[in-house]
């Protein structure tokens, strides 16, 4: 593991700083361990970058914080989602609620504090960075009061024949973090802060601060204290910001200016 010396980004103590993800590697190790040539880097700006900022990675946490962060959240996260993608669990997602939303929140504050180019797209202040800092790191709140979180699994309604995607290469899609500031069905006035990522063959939609009740009703929202859920299917195709991700990274892929980011070519 590649270290140099700094601040620690969660515990400010100078130590030698370890090369640490935000979207966890796993996600990305089974594209990157494939190297088939469909694989295709999509970049957040511009030009190639090395291999290491492929899958986001910055000098962000000493020795023992990142350890800490694998064992109470990236772990969690990535035993669930291979569970389920390993079709052990009938189409349930086994998660401890609150668990995998302070690693889901691990994941954005760690975006938030990433100088990696992959998501050096994120507009990000202090206020919005210490409220997911405060989602996982105060154990005596339940993130759920503060937030909302939607779990939807991949889809391509297009049959592979016709050059849909396959469930495997929906695994593979790994888009960094988008945000944007929203109102809730339809409202006029920006009212939320609304977060999307993929990885493992997920979308996550995260809400800031927390939904009425009754939008966050609906099947797709982790409810509070539940042990699993069953997530429904999203069309890939009927997010803007994938969709644009995708084509602008398929372009750029074409003319070979190729660097963060992830997707898998139809062929
Ligand atoms: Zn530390």
């Amino acid at each position: 593991m590649m270290r140099k010396h700094g601040k620690c980004a969660y515990c400010g103590q100078e130590k030698t700083l370890c090369s640490s993800h935000a979207i966890p590697y796993a996600f990305f190790k089974e594209m990157l361990r494939k190297g088939d040539g469909k694989a295709i880097a999509i970049p957040a700006g511009h030009g190639r970058i090395h291999f290491d900022s492929d899958s986001g990675a910055d000098y962000l946490l000493c020795v023992e914080c990142e350890s800490y962060f694998n064992t109470e959240f990236d772990r969690p996260l990535i035993f669930s989602i291979n569970k389920f993608n390993n079709n052990e669990d009938e189409n349930k997602l086994s998660i401890v609620s609150e668990i995998f939303v302070r690693s889901l929140a691990s994941i954005v504050w760690r975006a938030c504090v990433s100088n990696a180019v992959f998501y050096s797209h994120i507009q990000v202040n202090k206020v919005i960075c210490n409220y997911f800092l405060q989602l996982f790191s105060d154990v005596s709140k339940n993130p759920l009061d503060y937030c909302s979180v939607g779990v939807s699994v991949l889809h391509d309604p297009l049959p592979v024949e016709n050059g849909g995607f396959d469930k495997e290469s929906l695994k593979q899609v790994v888009f960094p973090i988008s945000m944007k500031h929203t109102g809730y069905n339809n409202k006029k006035h920006n009212t939320h802060m609304f977060l999307k990522m993929c990885f493992g063959g997920f979308l996550i939609e995260i809400f800031v601060p927390r939904l009425p009740f009754m939008v966050r009703k609906s099947p797709k929202f982790i409810r509070k204290n539940c042990d699993s859920i069953r997530p429904v299917l999203t069309d890939i195709f009927s997010h803007d910001e994938l969709r644009e991700h995708m084509v602008s990274g398929y372009k750029k892929y074409l003319e070979g200016d190729v660097s963060a980011g992830v997707i898998r070519s139809r062929s």
